[in-house]
């Protein structure tokens, strides 16, 4: 042992024999120390550990007076040590005592020691604690000397992040990855969740960090680069990637990166210091994302995350790691917690296992949301950071109502939402009776309760909630979690079984709603400035009129003998109706000719989204069989407030006088008009504003499935007479200052309506 040669390669050796032995962990770890010491020719090796409660705790140390392990202590940010945790940079400093943020801790006895090497014990990108060597001389330690013991603190955050370490911490004391955590987020879909954390793309586990052979594994990284860059040329020539846009830009940055000469020395370097291919990977992304974390500019973090990715695809190359890890202990109660994720994506997964999704970023109508929701799962979305600071398996309680993410729960905290969780369940069951309860309200009017869907999935929801109907099938779904364009016999398939799960109960199928921010992946349109009020729906379907004949003609064919409800998007004009009308003529007389079925009947209506149909009611009501209001967008569109965009989204309000009005003048033209009317938008699962929709005459209405049971509850206790009165008087009150909302909740509380 004597002879053999000092260096970074001889001491990694030494400590992966020192992890393999059977040693206690303190023993293991105090051992480290001495060899760390021994082969950098120090006199102080130490090794402070993060813990929960912000503190950074002396766990080992070899030079230093031995009774201050467990007892010397510094906060996050204070002294040198501190200062390092919290920067997440390594200090090397030839006198330490006459650094600004030097703090003496009388119980080490270091006031000896000059020259002082700290850095950070990472994983990825956090700090998990702080690795230091000291020397009595006046000395600055090189960069080969910085290099090896972060890579030496790699072997330490390993023994911290598998939790070696908490078996040695004091009670009361806990480290720091056990530290409950709450992310701050948006709530994108009700309801709680309890469970465990499943990464969507989960942390690549490295288990073998150090060589024994620097040349091969600099063979295994110049293959698995070299692999990866033919990869990335791959998508790159791929005809669906189009030549500009957003998605050919990220897939260039990628070519940049793996072809980064900096990137590359850097790994090199790393496995000459003695990590295997894959841990220097890990070493470098880490030192990456520490340095980049703080960024703030939008721009500079979207290319992180785009380096984070191609780090794990490189890192998957090297490990052979599949996507997804296999199945094998998947949680029953699983909360998927991911960076950004599709929604079919979100669909491979054991759906009655899932009990929740977090997303890092996302926007409410996004699809992978709109799909979680229809699952009756909570969402939370821009849940900053929440990916480095959830390991796979962590407990975690998930707050769709007020858009929180609870990471390790407090046993208090814990109890406090299962008491919440049998609180809901309780009022589930109550839903549950209410299924086959007629929703008549107290003062006997019918008000029907219809469900708004999109995917088969959906569809178990019909008998489970007690809907009349389906008020809303959303047909793009389908079309948007394909990876090619359904067939006319797939989208026919579809159609039937939907019908048939009806079993009866009336469906409304709305054609195509693409184009805006519904993106199909096989179908792009030009980048379009204002996308909302762009090429979309059925401005798109008209121009593409084969898309919509297909669409129609399964429609047609999947209704055969049956009723059958189709519904238009996005209408302006009554033109519309009329080529769609033309249009369905021709698709059923081409039918007639090839001796098919037809449908027994067939409505067509209109959905009301667009104001410029507020002043043309009477002439659309004459072109249609039925009239659905589509109040997110004809808020959207009345209030000019983007309904994705959360600065302005909630700003004004849907039970403000003048949207109130202008959903009322519409039931009364469809009272004039004697025709067919519902309103599908969110707000009619919402029991204060359904309540209202009630007061100003909407006698059918279609929610999400969850929404069924508490607004039927809502109904059955309302008197909508009492309520129509008011609601005129103050809609006719042009003198009012007292908000309408304001007003509506007096009368609900007044009347002891369960809200
Ligand atoms: C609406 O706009 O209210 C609506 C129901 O359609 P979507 O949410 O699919 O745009
Ligand atoms: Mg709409």
């Amino acid at each position: 042992m004597a002879d053999l040669p000092r260096g970074p390669r001889t001491l990694l050796r030494r400590l992966r024999e020192l992890m393999a032995e059977p040693l206690e962990p303190q023993e293991r770890l105090d051992q480290i120390v001495r060899h760390i010491a021994q082969n950098m020719v120090a006199e102080v090796c130490s090794v402070y550990v993060l813990r929960a409660d912000g503190v950074l705790e002396l766990y080992a140390t070899e030079g230093l007076k031995k009774d201050s392990v467990h007892h010397a202590q510094l906060k996050m940010g204070q002294g040198l040590v501190g200062t390092i945790a919290a920067s997440a940079q390594p200090l090397n400093l030839s006198d330490a005592q006459s650094h600004p943020a030097f703090r003496y801790l009388p119980e080490t006895g270091e006031e000896i020691y000059h020259s002082w090497l700290g850095v950070p014990i990472l994983r990825v990108g956090r700090a998990l604690g702080v690795l230091v060597v000291q020397n009595k001389e006046r000395r600055t330690y090189r960069e080969e000397e910085v290099e090896a013991l972060e890579t030496i603190a790699m072997v330490v955050a390993e023994m911290i992040a598998t939790g070696e370490l908490r078996k040695i911490a004091k009670p009361g004391m806990e480290l720091d990855t056990s530290r409950p955590v709450t992310v701050d987020g948006d709530s994108y879909g009700d309801g709680l969740g309890l469970g465990y954390v499943v990464l969507h793309e989960p942390r690549i586990v490295v288990t073998n960090l150090l060589n024994d052979d620097a040349e091969h594994e600099l063979k295994r990284l110049n293959e698995a680069l070299g692999s990866l860059r033919i990869s990335i040329d791959d998508l790159l020539s791929r005809r669906d990637v189009s030549m500009e846009g957003e998605h050919r830009e990220v897939l260039e940055t990628y070519r940049m990166f793996a072809h980064d000469r900096g990137w590359v020395r850097k790994l090199e370097e790393a496995i000459r210091n003695g990590l295997t291919a894959e841990a220097a990977v890990e070493k470098v992304q880490s030192d990456t994302k520490a340095r980049m974390i703080r960024l703030t500019d939008p721009y500079l973090r979207e290319r992180m995350h785009d380096f984070e990715d191609l780090a794990n695809r490189l890192l998957r190359q090297l490990t052979g790691y599949g996507p997804k890890g296999g199945d094998d202990g998947f949680p029953n109660d699983a909360i998927i917690v991911a960076r950004a994720m599709g929604a079919a994506e979100l669909l491979d997964y054991p759906r009655e296992n899932i009990r929740g999704l977090v997303l890092e970023e996302g926007a409410v109508t996004s699809h992978v949301v709109i799909v979680a929701r229809a699952m009756g799962v909570p969402v939370v979305g821009q849940a900053a950071g929440v990916v480095a600071l959830a390991e796979n398996g962590d407990p975690v309680i998930i707050d769709g109502d007020d858009g929180k993410v609870h990471l390790r729960p407090l046993p208090d905290l814990q109890n406090s939402y299962e008491e919440k969780a049998r609180f809901r369940a309780r009022r589930q069951e109550q839903f549950l009776a209410l299924r086959s309860v007629e929703p008549i309200s107290a003062d006997g009017v019918r008000v029907d309760l219809l469900m708004n869907a999109g995917l088969l999935v959906d569809l178990p929801q019909l008998d489970g909630s007690g809907a009349q109907g389906i008020g809303l099938f959303r047909t793009e779904l389908q079309f948007m979690i394909a990876s090619t364009m359904p067939k006319v016999d797939e989208q026919e398939a579809f159609y039937r079984n939907v019908l048939k799960n009806a079993a009866g109960r009336p469906v409304t199928f709305r054609t195509l709603d693409i184009g805006g921010d519904k993106v199909v992946p096989y179908f792009r349109g030009a980048e379009e400035e204002n996308p909302a009020l762009g090429w979309r729906a059925i401005r798109l379907a008209l121009d593409r009129s084969g898309l919509l004949r297909m669409q129609l003609r399964a429609l047609l064919r999947a209704a055969a003998g049956r009723e059958l409800k189709i519904m238009i998007p996005m209408v302006t004009a009554v033109w519309e109706i009329t080529e769609v009308r033309k249009l369905l003529q021709k698709e059923m007389e081409f039918l007639s000719s090839r001796g098919y079925e037809l449908p027994k009947s067939l409505k067509l209506g209109a959905m009301l989204e667009v104001p410029s149909l507020m002043w043309q009611l009477d002439e659309l009501m004459a072109a249609v069989d039925f009239v659905s209001v589509g109040s997110n967008d004809l808020f959207q569109f009345a209030m000019a407030v983007d309904r994705g965009n959360a600065r302005v989204a909630d700003r004004f309000d849907v039970l403000s006088r003048p949207f109130l009005r202008m959903l009322r003048d519409i039931v009364r033209a469809a009272e004039r008009n004697k025709l067919p009317l519902t309103l599908c938008g969110e707000m009619a699962g919402r029991p204060l504003s359904s309540m209202a929709l009630m007061g100003i005459g909407f006698r059918s209405i279609s929610m999400s499935p969850a929404s069924i049971g508490p607004i039927k509850a809502m109904l059955l206790g309302l008197d909508v007479g009492k309520l129509s009165a008011l609601i005129n008087s103050a809609l006719d009150d042009t003198t009012s200052k007292t908000p309408l909302r304001e007003t509506l909740q007096h009368f609900a509380e007044a009347n002891d309506i369960h809200l």
